[in-house]
């Protein structure tokens, strides 16, 4: 069993990485984002203010979270539906970050990741992995580039699903969920003590792909 904890802020290529990496260890990957992306999903749904701690956690209850594995790609069950793409727009990206500073919100997902991590090999990525999921984890990558490359790459990536968006406006939505998910009380993304600082600002994903691989070999010689 080998755990591969990767971390840092949005756009630094993450799941794109963590995706990869996956597939060339044939291990599993986790996107703890889209758990959070999901409840952000069911709170707007219901109409509830994402920042009313109590309207949030008055929710929970309601809600059953189930991940699955299809044909090796992860998918959220909200309530045995699965929103597939819904979770991915800039709007439940802010939805997200705004859930996920809520304490009860965070116990209430913290077992469906640990559980995943104790049955499988993985590569789970999101913003307190090394430091809170999985704090003995074999490898700890702290991933990040700078805003201007995350901004580009989120604009390409939205763009490429056929979302109509303005640069500026990814670049200024991003900017303020770093600042949220960096400065809240609770699981701030942060990178571990022990964590690697990975920036690959200017590379492609193949380049840090292969970052990243040689630094797993490095720690673990897999
Ligand atoms: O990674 P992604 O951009 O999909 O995450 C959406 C939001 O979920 C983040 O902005 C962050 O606020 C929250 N999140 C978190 N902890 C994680 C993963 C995501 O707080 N482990």
């Amino acid at each position: 069993m080998i755990r591969i904890a990767i971390d840092g802020p949005g756009g630094a290529g993450k799941s794109s990485v963590a995706k990869a990496v996956a597939a060339r260890l044939g291990i599993v990957y986790v996107d703890t984002g889209a758990l959070y992306r999901t409840i952000g999903y069911y709170v707007k749904e219901a109409g509830v203010d994402p920042h009313d701690a109590e309207a949030v956690s008055a929710c929970l209850p309601d809600i059953n979270i189930e991940v699955r594995y299809e044909n090796g790609v992860q998918s959220v069950y909200l309530n045995g539906k699965n929103p597939g793409e819904a979770i991915r727009t800039p709007e439940m990206s802010m939805y997200a970050s705004a859930v996920s500073a809520i304490g009860s919100v965070r116990a209430f997902l913290l077992e469906t990741q640990k559980d995943i991590a104790r049955k499988n090999s993985v590569i789970m990525d999101g913003r307190d992995i090394g430091t809170v999921i999985l704090p003995d984890a074999d490898v700890k990558i702290f991933m990040t580039a700078s805003p201007e490359c995350r901004a580009q790459r989120r604009y390409d990536e939205l763009s490429a699903k056929g979302m109509t968006v303005k640069y500026e406006d990814v670049l200024a939505e991003m900017n303020e969920r770093d600042k949220n998910d960096s400065t809240r009380d609770i699981a701030p993304t942060a990178a571990a003590e022990d964590a690697v600082v990975f920036d690959n600002s200017g590379m492609t994903l193949e380049e840090s792909v292969d970052a990243v691989v040689e630094l797993i070999n490095k720690k673990v010689g897999c």
